[in-house]
């Protein structure tokens, strides 16, 4: 039996190159769970095989600052010469219908998300090692090398930032990440800050006496 009927969201960040995306797709891939994923908004320019809507939604520089103005992004970044943001209706709606929405987004966006969000979670999702960190962004293929280079120096700062988070997950493994996430989300609902209210008003409710 589920208590805990308010939506839940889940933050999933950390550094560039850590597998935050591998990570998020395995997650989805599975059965047996209602997580919503919410598809941010980007400036940068779609890669092989990427979709609109359902990757990102590729949009100009114009349009984004535009979003921005009319305050619809809970949260954005520039993060190496592009901008990414949530558009917050979808967040807002889905969290309404009591849904599980999870947002994976990079450390600065995740750290606006903490002060608007209270009753939000926050997973930092971290390399085994920076070898395995360098060895990703490599074999990703996807940046030139200087890219590359950007993203790892960010890494190194950013690494410093998971003391900000509630949970830290090492992606050792992608399904052992993932299966950790999951196990995460379902030790949210059963907290007693989240459940406690509904279970003794169902208690009351079905109280004879
Ligand atoms: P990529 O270009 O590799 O798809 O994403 C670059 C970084 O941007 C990744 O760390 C990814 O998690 C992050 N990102 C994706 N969407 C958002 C978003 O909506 N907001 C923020 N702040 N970061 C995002």
């Amino acid at each position: 039996m589920k208590l805990n009927t308010k939506g839940l969201l889940v933050v999933i960040s950390g550094p560039s190159g850590v597998g935050k995306g591998t990570v998020r797709k395995a997650l989805f891939n599975r059965t047996g769970h209602n997580l919503d994923y919410s598809v941010s908004m980007t400036t940068r320019a779609p890669r092989d095989g990427e979709v609109n809507g359902v990757d990102y939604y590729f949009v100009s520089k114009k349009e984004f600052l535009s979003q921005i103005d009319k305050g619809n992004l809970l949260e954005y970044a520039e993060f190496v010469g592009n901008l990414y943001g949530t558009p917050k209706d979808k967040v807002e709606e889905k969290l309404a219908l009591g849904h599980e929405v999870v947002l994976e987004i990079e450390v600065n966006g995740a750290m606006q998300v903490r002060e608007k969000m209270k009753d939000a979670v926050f997973i930092f999702i971290a390399p085994p090692s920076y070898d395995a960190l360098e060895k990703r962004l490599v074999r990703r293929g996807t940046e030139r090398g200087e890219v590359i280079k950007e993203r790892l120096d960010k890494a190194h700062r950013e690494i410093n930032l998971a003391n900000n988070y509630d949970y830290i997950v090492i992606n050792d493994e992608v399904d052992n990440a993932a299966d950790r996430i999951m196990a995460i989300i379902r030790a949210e609902h059963a907290k007693c800050s989240r459940t406690l209210d509904e279970y003794l008003k169902l208690m009351e409710e079905t109280n004879n006496d």
